[in-house]
């Protein structure tokens, strides 16, 4: 299973974006230059910084994630529960969306998917 910052990692390479796209997209307070922001995102993605409430409104508006999810990885992380929804490692989708990076054939489960016309 995979942890919430590797979660949003695939999402971004699954929609081929850049740490440098996602920072020139968002805005923070303080601002931050973009060069800082990216840092910052690469951090997010490595779970150095924890994702609180403003972090993920922050995320949203860049990050296609799906916030049930998020919480799931995070409770697996913190040893709480397993994570059972299938994801796929290489575009973060689960199988309740549609893959975003067009090599669903290709897709890297964690789990068997459920859903009815997901690819294994
Ligand atoms: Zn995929």
């Amino acid at each position: 299973m995979i942890t919430p910052g590797a979660y949003l990692k695939a999402l971004r390479r699954g929609a081929r974006l850049s740490l440098n796209d996602m920072a020139a997209r968002i805005d923070t307070v303080p601002h931050l230059t973009d060069f800082e922001r990216a840092g910052w995102l690469e951090r997010i993605e490595a779970d150095i910084v924890p994702m609180d409430l403003s972090t993920l409104a922050v995320l949203s508006r860049v990050y296609p994630f799906d916030i049930a999810v998020i919480f799931e990885l995070e409770r697996h992380r913190s040893g709480i529960e397993e994570a059972t929804t299938p994801l796929c490692i290489l575009c973060g989708k689960t199988d309740r969306t549609k893959c975003t990076a067009g090599h669903e054939a290709a897709c890297r489960w964690t789990a068997p998917p459920k859903s009815a016309g997901a690819t294994a």
